[in-house]
């Protein structure tokens, strides 16, 4: 992809893969390489490998691989020239003006800072409603009486957005046009008259940064009765609910100091928790985590403390995060909050309530999942044989999520004592489920694992990195068609182009020529670990391949012969059979 002395080329050539990689993935030194967790599928023992010199990395669980730009385009969603400019921004290379770039490029790339800039005109203009104005003294009111002042209203930049229903839009109407205003999500078009006005009437408004601290959306709670109570940004070309966690720009930080994260549903929540002293907590803003979420919040820490709110609503939402959270691999604790008084408490009430120490103290002792949710089950009725099979169908799902074989027997025991089950009958339970769980990993992507011969294997090595006779080796193959009709023939094909122009090979330029699987194994091979190749062994490789190949031809003979013992060509087969068994005979 990175063409030669292009800016991607020189951005390559520059970017130390080790370094970059290493800000998403604590790596280790092993032999040649380094290795460390995949971000890419969960697991415990480390089996994705960066390749310093190579400049590539590789995981033999999933099969990801590719080199700088290709992880960064999958760690942060984004389009090749954006991680370009990623990558040149992490090694400190400076970005040429935008004139490099293609015009399509250019075109998007202004769009999207356009829709920044109006989100950030819009809070603004939010600011100022909620500062100076009547109707926003009633906002300042009514969010005085949930405990936040003009200092949290400033530190978290909540705004207002007035009743009148073209406010926002009469600011804005000047410089942008009414295509861009209704694309930003902060202007709705009426469906039958085309009419325009705001998206927010008389809500107040949160704004939602990105990670990088940009306002990319609005979040508004309604001042009064309106319905609904929450409204959201709709999705636009700079914002994807899934992908955003709230406060996460600002939780950044002490999510890496405390390596944890309190996970809370709305952001009136991650407000109360923050102003507690508590910054590394986001929210999901939604009623249930997304994957791209999970995946943002797996780049800083692996722990966390799921806190939503205690209603049913809630509950599902926490079972739901849990399930996924588990099979990424998340160490989870649950915060369920006592009630205040007698009304259930979400954890903004809470603090409000009974105060920060009480939730920090709560905050600390946070069970681990596995004990909410046998406090869960234990809530069904277990006096019937039938209430302990509900109860017990209820936590299977969670425990197929298991991905250590340990821990699942260790929930065995726990679960056959506090729900009083027979722990022979539930242990037969789990393990079906754990079969299950099996054949779901099945269905994915296919995994990496065609053998091929350790001798291709070599050989593919060789072609990939013996600098002193690559090409020489590359004419021996590509003459005696060697490798034609191998499952590795496209491999060989690929790096024999290569090899013959007498250019370095290049491992990601090689892979992007390949499909997929036989990208994968290139990648798998250059992670193996070997000697350094030498002529001899190249030679005693070659002939194995030739052998090989003998032994496949007298095959096909072989079964001509058999198929038309009369036929007037079988002189000639006969005579090649002999030929291919001297050949044989003399190679052992
Ligand atoms: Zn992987």
């Amino acid at each position: 992809m990175a063409e030669a002395g292009s800016f991607a080329d020189k951005v390559k050539q520059q970017a130390d893969i080790v370094r970059v990689i290493g800000e998403y993935v604590p790596l280790k030194k092993a032999g040649q390489n380094f290795r460390g967790l995949c971000p890419f599928h969960a697991e415990k023992t480390p089996s994705f490998n960066v390749h310093p010199t190579k400049q590539i990395y590789h995981c033999f669980g999933c099969g990801q691989g590719g080199d700088v730009f290709k992880f960064v385009m999958e760690m942060e969603k984004c389009a090749f020239p954006e991680a370009i400019r990623i990558v040149a921004e992490k090694c400190g290379i400076a970005v040429p003006r935008q004139k490099e770039r293609s015009p399509e490029e250019r075109k998007e790339n202004q769009q999207r800072s356009v829709f920044v800039e109006m989100h950030r005109e819009a809070q603004t203009f939010f600011v100022k409603q909620i500062e100076g104005t009547l109707e926003g003294k009633a906002a300042r009111a009514y969010l005085g009486d949930r405990g936040l002042d003009m200092d949290a209203i400033a530190r978290f930049g909540i705004g207002y957005a007035p009743s009148g229903g073209d406010a926002l839009l009469r600011h804005l109407k000047a410089k942008y046009n009414e295509k861009l205003l209704v694309e930003s999500g902060l202007v709705s078009r009426d469906q039958n008259g085309g009419r325009l006005f705001d998206r927010f009437r008389r809500r107040i408004t949160f704004p939602i940064s990105n990670e990088s601290g940009k306002i990319v959306a609005f979040g508004a709670r309604a001042l009064g009765d309106d319905m609904p109570k929450y409204l959201n940004s709709p999705e636009t070309p700079i914002y994807s609910k899934s992908n955003v966690l709230y406060h996460m720009d600002r939780a950044k930080e002490a999510l890496r100091r405390q390596d944890f994260a309190i996970l809370v549903e709305g952001y009136m929540d991650a407000i109360a928790v923050a102003r507690a002293g508590i910054s590394n907590v986001v929210a999901s803003c939604g009623t249930s985590l997304a994957e791209p979420q999970i995946k943002l919040l797996g780049r800083f820490t692996r722990r966390v403390v799921v806190n939503y709110d205690p209603d049913t609503a809630g509950q599902t939402a926490t079972e739901r995060s849990l399930s996924l959270l588990l099979e990424h691999d998340f160490e989870v604790r649950v915060l369920a909050l006592p009630p205040v008084g007698d009304k259930k408490a979400d954890p903004d009430q809470f603090i409000r309530e009974r105060g920060k120490d009480e939730y920090l103290k709560l905050l600390k002792e946070a069970p681990p999942y596995v004990d909410y949710l046998i406090a869960r089950a234990r809530q069904m009725d277990l006096t019937t044989g039938e209430g302990k099979l509900r109860a017990v169908n209820f936590l299977l799902p969670y425990v197929q999520r298991i991905p250590n074989r340990i821990l699942r027997s260790e929930w065995a025991t726990r679960i056959a004592q506090q729900l009083r089950v027979d722990e022979p009958v539930l242990r037969a339970a789990l393990s079906k489920a754990a079969n299950e769980r099996r054949s779901e990993v099945k269905t994915q992507p296919e995994l990496v694992g065609r053998a091929a011969k350790p001798v291709e294997r070599r050989l593919i090595r060789m072609l990939a990195e013996a600098e002193g006779f690559r090409q020489e080796l590359a004419k021996h193959l590509q003459n005696a068609h060697l490798y034609h009709g191998l499952e590795t023939e496209k491999i060989f094909a690929a790096l024999v182009i290569a090899s013959l122009s007498g250019q370095p090979v290049q491992a990601t330029e090689v892979g992007a020529l390949l499909e997929e699987r036989d990208r994968r194994l290139l990648f798998e091979i250059l992670f193996e670990e070997a000697n350094e190749p030498t002529w001899e062994e190249a030679m005693s490789c070659i002939e194995a391949l030739q052998h090989r190949q003998a032994e496949r031809e007298l095959a096909d003979v072989q079964r001509s012969i058999e198929a038309n013992p009369a036929a007037p060509e079988l002189r000639g087969l006969l005579e090649k059979k002999q030929e291919l068994m001297r050949r044989l005979a003399a190679a052992r």
